[in-house]
């Protein structure tokens, strides 16, 4: 068992990340890449890759590691910091609640049945809302580009324009949560604007060595692990954590806090973003999804690792 006075030697975390894979592995060939969006069907189920980045600075990379994908809905949490850096808790949350909701991630069901307001921001509705909130409040979705480009360290920050246009073509469903959302004055003003920046920030790429950077950055109370610059606020970091604890993975975030114990997010382009506080980010990206539309490969990795190094939050340290 790990202690604050033996830390993880870096053999110990190489030879962790290798298992972790190799567990991950075994599981693919399950699950199905997510085909609601047409251009996300031709993903090859076959990828995995993990990377995982520590608080001194080393970076363990195995598989698919530099393959690019498209964020879906790991970007509600990039846009989650952005709100709350832009407009404050107080203002992002009079619109989207913290609450889970046991339903899939694009269920309307709530919305009628548990008041005006999504439940929270990582659901369909709730990253609408908080779109539409930032437009509405003066940012322009370029503002939020920006914002990615120094988070992440990199410039340009590109979208996959095939994802895009399919989803936009195809996203009927988020249309009609956008507009029932209007109905009910939870949306302000140009709804269209709002799903068009929606569904260009689904399709932004990135890899798995991008979620790893946040997920330190996040696991580091908001300090760039390159420069060590305080990038995002501490406590709003603490905020975006605890949602990704109690929503992030979906409508099996029970079950994933059990088995993993990890803050995660995932997106059915296959991506998960999870980090252990203070000590590490990690980063994987394996396109099969289990029912839930959570990468299974993904998670089964994540849930190895984190037997490995002792990193579920409730043990450890002791
Ligand atoms: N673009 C996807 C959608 O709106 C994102 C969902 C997800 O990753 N769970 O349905």
């Amino acid at each position: 068992m790990q202690s604050k006075e033996s830390p993880m030697s870096e053999e110990q975390i190489r030879q962790a990340v290798e298992a972790a894979y190799q567990q991950g592995t075994q599981w693919l060939g399950q699950g199905n890449v997510a085909n609601y969006i047409p251009a996300l069907a031709k993903a090859d189920p076959k990828q995995l890759g993990i990377c995982v980045q520590t608080l001194s600075g080393h970076c363990y990379e195995v598989g698919d590691t530099r393959v690019p994908f498209t964020m879906q809905s790991v970007a509600k949490v990039l846009l989650l910091v952005f709100a709350l850096k832009e407009l404050g808790a107080e203002r992002v949350f009079a619109k989207v609640g913290v609450e889970p909701t046991g339903d899939s991630f694009n269920s309307i069901v709530k919305l009628e049945t548990k008041g005006h307001h999504p439940l929270n921001p990582f659901i369909n509705a709730g990253a609408i809302a908080t779109m539409n909130l930032v437009l509405e409040e003066g940012n322009a979705f370029s503002d939020f580009l920006v914002f990615l480009e120094e988070l992440l360290g990199r410039s340009p920050i590109e979208m996959e324009e095939r994802v895009y246009r399919s989803e936009k073509e195809t996203g009927d469903l988020n249309r009609s949560l956008a507009y029932f959302m209007k109905s009910d004055g939870v949306l302000q003003g140009d709804v269209e604007r709002t799903l068009d920046a929606y569904f260009r920030m689904c399709s932004i790429l990135c890899d798995a060595r991008d979620l790893a950077h946040f997920g330190l950055m996040l696991a580091q109370d908001g300090h760039d692990p390159r420069t060590g610059k305080l990038m995002l606020d501490p406590y709003d970091c603490s905020l975006v954590k605890t949602l990704m604890v109690t929503c992030g993975m979906y409508d099996s975030s029970g079950e994933f806090a059990i088995k993993v114990g990890m803050p995660a997010k995932s997106g059915v382009g296959g991506g998960i973003v999870a980090l252990a506080q203070g000590k590490l980010g990690v980063g994987i990206f394996s396109p099969a999804l289990d029912e839930k539309g959570n990468s299974l490969a993904g998670a089964k990795t994540l849930e190895r690792l984190s037997q490995a190094l002792d990193l579920h939050y409730f043990k450890g340290s002791h």
